[in-house]
């Protein structure tokens, strides 16, 4: 048999997708128990992967077999509920399982004629995200891969603007003579502003770095005199503290100066669609772009960042690409939304994470992950030795051992334990733990669990 005939004949007997499927079952049947963060021998087992390039072809069964047998042991079951490292969601059944069908659909989400589906499935999400965080009907979306990518498209378009208005076209003149535009960001934007900073040509070296105070928020005060040149960033969300910047002021200052305002709302802007922690979001509405993830907070499997824009217009333009060959319909064609062509139809899984939840599980599952957050802070609050650091308005919480030596002795024992997983980072220069609450699986046990882990793991004195 040749290749091709080989290939038809897996095709037709799906015998190596059921031998997938049932190793996935598996990893689903583990992965809420299993310890949360691979052994030091599953680890030593990834040189089964080590070849050089291979000459012949494989059994299809075989390739699934290796990665199912030194894959999985190795991966990061941050699918379930004890992983609260980075900020990092699990995946609601229905946006898994949709993904799960979607890749036999294997649909490339460029344009309507490519893939009226994708077209469609994006249209509605656009119109649902709107509509959740009570954004203008005029906002238009972008389905990327992450925020940082809709950072990137945000700013793009931000750039595009405000040089347009002083009749510069940075598309056909290009940045070398172009007027200078003023960037204003908070001293905690996150790092992934700063690398779109230096890849729009900005330079960090311009920004105005706004003060913040002891939760990362911007000080309004400190905020410079805006104009009709500058894009503000501003974040809903600091990824340490949680903590959001002061919107409803500053957008209300940047409108009157006509400044463009950019929103990062990684994980945090899903507080808008909760009644009790949309004081967190008040304002956002006036802003001009906001960039917000569906696999962190709306627990989307991974790959799924959106942009979101006001000036449809300017993000088109922005990332506009042309060529004889496109096929430009009546309907939606969503490359014109993102700076990639060719996409995986990722608005699917997010389709499909909204249309089972609803408002109301969106509402419940977002509050319970501030419960389940508020319920690990009070507690540690309990244990001598752990100091909490910042007000827990959403699901972030920041803690601190009396030395950094400690700190750092303490994160590593907790990893080592492997009940739970928590990485380290930086507050006001010194060494703190960060908990991250982001996962629809974590439970009340789940937190008390891990509570106990992190006393367990507690060191007093290290010389
Ligand atoms: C995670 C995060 C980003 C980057 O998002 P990706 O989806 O990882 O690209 C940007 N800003 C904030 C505040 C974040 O938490």
């Amino acid at each position: 048999m040749n290749l091709q005939e080989t290939m038809f004949r897996e095709m037709r007997e799906k015998s190596v997708f059921k031998q997938a499927q049932t190793y996935a079952y598996d990893y689903l049947d583990k992965v809420f128990d299993r310890q949360v963060y691979p052994t030091e021998a599953a680890i030593a087992n990834l040189k089964h992967f080590e070849e050089d390039m291979p000459e012949q072809t494989a059994e299809a069964a075989d390739v699934i077999d290796l990665l199912h047998q030194y894959g999985s042991p190795a991966t990061i079951p941050q699918v379930g509920g004890r992983y609260f490292g980075f900020v990092n969601g699990s995946s609601v059944p229905a946006g898994l399982a949709a993904k799960n069908l979607a890749t036999f659909w294997d649909q490339n989400s460029a344009m309507y004629v490519l893939s009226p589906i994708a077209s469609t499935l994006e249209s509605i999400s656009e119109k649902w995200l709107r509509q959740l965080f009570g954004l203008p009907d005029r906002t238009v979306a972008g389905f990327v891969s992450g925020t940082s990518s809709a950072n990137f498209c945000a700013l793009a378009a931000a750039r595009y603007r405000l040089l347009k208005r002083q009749n510069w076209d940075i598309n056909e003149q290009g940045l070398f003579d172009a007027p200078r535009l003023r960037v204003v960001a908070g001293k905690q934007a996150h790092s992934s502003i700063v690398k779109v900073i230096g890849l729009l040509g900005f330079g960090t070296t311009n920004v105005e770095w706004v003060e913040v105070d002891d939760q990362g928020r911007i000080i309004p005060e400190a905020m410079p005199e805006l104009d009709d040149t500058t894009i503000v960033i501003l974040q809903a969300g600091n990824v340490n503290s949680g903590s959001y910047d002061p919107f409803e002021e500053i957008c209300t200052k940047a409108n009157a100066a006509n400044a463009w305002v950019h929103i990062d709302g990684a994980f945090g802007l899903w507080a808008a669609t909760v009644e009790e922690l949309k004081y967190l979001t008040k304002g956002i509405e006036k802003a001009n772009s906001w960039a917000v993830d569906g696999h962190k907070t709306l627990n989307t499997p991974y790959d799924s960042g959106i942009v979101l824009c006001e000036d449809g217009e300017a993000l088109r333009a922005a990332l506009h690409s042309s060529g004889s060959y496109f096929v430009v319909s009546e309907k939606r064609d969503g490359m014109f939304f993102t700076q990639e062509m060719s996409r995986r139809a990722r608005a699917v899984e997010l389709w499909a994470t909204m249309k089972y939840l609803g408002r109301r599980g969106i509402q419940e599952m977002i509050y319970g992950l501030h419960q389940r957050t508020v319920q690990f802070a009070d507690a540690l609050r309990q244990i001598e030795g752990f100091e909490v650091l910042n007000e827990v308005v959403f699901n972030q919480v920041i803690i601190r051992c009396a030395t950094d030596e400690q700190t750092q002795k303490t994160m590593e024992n907790i990893q080592q334990l492997r009940t739970c997983w928590v990485g380290g980072s930086m507050w006001e220069g010194r060494k703190v733990i960060r908990i991250s609450v982001c996962s629809w699986a974590t439970t009340v046990k789940d937190v008390e669990l891990s509570v106990a882990s992190f006393a367990r793991a507690l060191v007093s004195n290290v010389y």
